[in-house]
């Protein structure tokens, strides 16, 4: 099984959209994860049906047994997240602060302890092509990174031999992206022709690199600044990046976001057929790594 992940920099570049045409045009028997789980949406261009939920559990975090209380005020002096908070009546944890430190428990190991709490939710669901693995936190919870982590084993075990596991991965260069990309065989990195967008570029390449998986890179939208393009590329050629897309603006593919599909779905537009492109170029540099396992 080849491991690709799509990821940016930074948000906006059309990542999942690229993500779900590439679903809908390489070849092979596909698995899917959306590990972006901080904004989940590759469901709203696949259309999965549901099979089942598991609940997510995050970091441990306190609980006061209020029976075991004794209202000394201890544990609130020592936490110093600001996470125990005394309501009038009760000493309680508000458990979107709690960072876990288990300073309390130390405090008062008679009435505080850490226990489990339920983060988030995973969903495995079918797609026209394969199986979707998607997640979501709850509002303000943390552990994006860990929750990326269990999507992708519960890919990894569930669907075992598929030719492609392909992830839709979050944008930035923090924990959720190292934890989507540890492990695979190659990232499509997507970026625009912007400032910001070369800057980004730069700075989760350098990330990858630690990583060591295959880099390629598509440029969406390229004929809107056409000499930053042009930057791009070429420190793309210095770098030994392959530029593998380069799609130009198209406003088939906002009316095909709007209706929830790819855009290579349902029309030969512009931008569909430079993804067209794209997922060859890249099913023939897959292909190329798998005889080189
Ligand atoms: S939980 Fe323990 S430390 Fe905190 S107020 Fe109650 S008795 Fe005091
Ligand atoms: S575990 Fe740490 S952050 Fe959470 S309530 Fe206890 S002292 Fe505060």
């Amino acid at each position: 099984m080849i491991r690709l992940a799509v990821i940016s920099g930074k948000g906006g570049t059309g990542k999942t959209m690229i993500t779900a045409a590439l679903a809908q045009l390489l070849p092979g028997k596909l698995v899917l994860a959306d590990c972006d789980v901080d904004a989940a949406n590759l469901e709203l261009l696949l259309n999965p049906k549901l099979l089942r939920t598991e609940p997510f559990m995050g970091m441990k975090t306190a609980v006061i047994d209020p029976a075991l209380c004794t209202q000394c005020g201890e544990c609130m002096e020592h936490c110093r997240f600001g996470a125990i908070e005394h309501d009038g009546e009760l000493y309680r944890v508000n458990p979107l602060r709690c960072e876990g430190c288990a300073v309390c428990v130390h405090v008062c190991p008679v009435a505080t302890t850490m226990q489990p709490r339920q983060t988030g939710e995973i969903n495995y669901s079918q797609t026209d092509r394969g199986h979707l693995v998607h997640a979501r936190l709850v509002p303000g919870a943390g552990n994006s990174g860990l929750l990326v982590h269990a999507v992708k084993k519960m890919t990894m075990e569930q669907d075992k031999d598929c030719d492609l596991f392909l992830i839709d991965g979050p944008p930035g260069t923090g924990c959720p992206l190292i934890s989507t990309i540890s492990g695979v065989d190659a990232v499509l990195i997507v970026t625009e022709p912007s400032v910001s967008g070369l800057h980004d570029l730069k700075r989760v390449v350098a990330v990858c690199r630690q990583f060591r998986p295959h880099i390629f890179v598509a440029i969406n939208r390229f004929d809107l600044e056409q000499s930053l393009t042009d930057t791009i590329q070429t420190w793309c050629r210095e770098e030994n990046i392959p530029v593998v897309g380069m799609i130009p603006f198209d406003p088939a593919v906002i009316e095909a976001v709007r209706n929830g599909r790819a855009v290579t779905f349902t029309n030969t537009s512009p931008a569909a057929q430079a993804i067209q492109i794209l997922a060859a170029k890249l099913e023939q540099e897959l292909t190329n790594l798998g005889t080189q396992r």
